[in-house]
């Protein structure tokens, strides 16, 4: 079995879906079981939020402006692929119906003047709700047998609304209940992606990008032989297009190096995505709707090809926190309580460097973290400050972390020299460094002016546009 799963773009307008029901076709001809899991329209997402944003500000005319856009593209699509009118005028019916909750919910948020995260789950995963009966119904129209499938009957999740984590068990169960009756007849579940639902039914959602993980998580539940992402460029590149114009697809990943890639950044997966394929070993592709003959990335538990240095991927929107003073040497425990105060403002840490002088530590968190993150440490070591055995906590805002991955770089020496002589040519500051002890990745704090130039640079530096090593 196959878990397909197409991204915003696959799906964007009556274009693009054909293109989808093409490609699921010819895979349903070569008469494999496959289930279909679908994203948004390309920017739906987006709009939900940020109507429902603008109605908790009092703001009504975001929402009616943005239901006349949703009517407009879905039904556009809609009657350019359904040519029977009455599959047309039931689909319309539904687009309808979707929009006017869509904007009574938003009515609801202007009404109070807040926006839960639980009222916010409903409202952002309408746009999956929205496209996955067209998908299904423009298969119908191109002959193939296939069934809408809202995920909130399938992924059982817990209650944190806006990145709710699937419990497995529950969610394999009614998996296999709902989907295998309909795989097995032949017919093909076209299932939302980034929406799920609580044990008692309240929508949930997996997080921006979730939709991959969607497909994932319903790839292990059942056990399918692999999970086809298909999105709008040829696999995971050797870093993001939109920066480098030589960056380069990968033929294959381990998916080490996939998650890396995708926790610092790299849009192309959700950093979720590897975890429920990794114990049941399900390799994942990436592959590009528009150029289907092409074979994208594989993402596999080992690598078979080696190579040092993979690909590069940046995060944006951090600052670093530095704590420093001559109180910080020998002195055990500094960093378990300064981590332990960074863990109470609720901050993620994205990455860890420690001086081998022991003076200073410093640590990297996304921006808006680092304010609390500040009044924690100043107020747990009040203390050593008044004793002046800590100097000081400051932050530098505006940082960048530039991940370099590949498990090749593990036992490869040089690797890190290799890094600093092309930045230090180039005349790139390095403001911190920090390599995680997998060796599958080293990252490099630099100053967010740096960060294009900075990762070009790196990129010619390996050769990753030429010839992989
Ligand atoms: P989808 O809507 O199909 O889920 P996304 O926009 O979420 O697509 O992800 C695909 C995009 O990710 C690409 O169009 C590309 O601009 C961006 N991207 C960033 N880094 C990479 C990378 N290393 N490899 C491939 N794509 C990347
Ligand atoms: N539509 C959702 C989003 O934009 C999920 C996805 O595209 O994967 O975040
Ligand atoms: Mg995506």
């Amino acid at each position: 079995m196959q878990v397909l799963k197409f991204g915003g773009t696959s799906v964007n307008d009556a274009k693009c879906i054909s293109q989808v029901v093409s490609i699921v076709a010819d895979q349903r001809r070569a008469d494999r079981e496959i289930v279909v899991v679908t994203s948004a329209m390309r920017g739906v997402t987006d709009l939900l939020i940020n109507s429902a944003n603008a109605a908790a500000r009092g703001d009504r005319q975001a929402y009616r402006d943005a239901r006349q856009a949703l009517i407009g593209r879905h039904r556009d699509a809609a009657e350019a692929l359904i040519s029977d009118l009455d599959d047309l005028a039931q689909l319309q019916a539904l687009t309808d119906e979707r929009v006017r909750e869509f904007e009574r919910l938003c009515m609801a948020v202007a009404i109070l003047g807040e926006l839960t995260d639980r009222g916010l789950a409903v409202i952002s995963g309408l746009g999956e709700r929205l496209m996955a009966p067209i998908l299904a119904a423009a298969m119908r129209a191109r002959g193939l047998d296939a069934e809408a499938v809202d995920a909130g009957e399938l992924i059982v999740t817990d209650d944190n609304y806006a990145s709710a984590a699937p419990d497995m068990d529950a969610t394999g169960e009614t998996t296999r209940a709902r989907l295998l009756p309909l795989v097995r007849k032949g017919a093909v579940p076209v299932v939302t992606g980034f929406v799920a639902a609580t044990p008692s039914g309240v929508p949930t959602v997996l997080g921006r990008g979730g939709s991959d993980y969607s497909a994932a998580i319903l790839g292990a539940a059942l056990e399918a032989d692999e999970i086809q992402i298909w999105t709008d460029v040829d696999g995971v590149l050797t870093a993001d297009p939109r920066i480098v114009k030589g960056a380069r697809p990968l033929a294959e990943l381990t998916y080490g190096e996939a998650a890396e890639l995708a926790y610092f950044g790299a849009k192309v997966l959700h950093p979720k995505t590897m975890l429920p394929a990794i114990d049941l070993g399900i390799p994942i592709s990436v592959r590009n709707t528009f150029n289907p003959g092409f074979p994208g990335t594989r993402v596999v538990p080992k690598s078979s090809n080696g190579g040092t240095v993979k690909a590069l991927t940046v995060i944006r929107g951090l600052a670093l926190v530095t704590v420093a003073g001559r109180g910080m040497m020998g002195v055990p425990g500094i960093a378990a309580r300064t981590f332990a105060a960074v863990a109470q403002g609720g901050a993620n840490v994205l990455m860890i460097s420690q001086a081998s002088s022991e003076q200073s530590i410093c640590f990297v968190v996304p921006e808006a973290d680092a304010g609390p993150v500040c009044n924690a440490l100043e107020a747990a070591f009040g203390e050593e400050i008044k004793r002046r055995l800590i100097d000081r906590v400051t932050i530098e805002p505006d940082v960048v972390i530039v991940a370099v991955v590949g498990e090749g770089m593990r036992g490869t020496p040089g690797i890190a020299a290799r890094l600093f002589s092309a930045l230090g040519e180039k005349r790139v500051n390095v403001i911190a460094v920090a390599q995680g002890s997998s060796e599958t990745n080293i990252s490099l704090a630099l100053d967010a002016k740096d960060a294009d130039a900075g990762i070009r640079y790196i990129h010619d530096a390996f050769g990753l546009g030429g010839k992989l090593e």
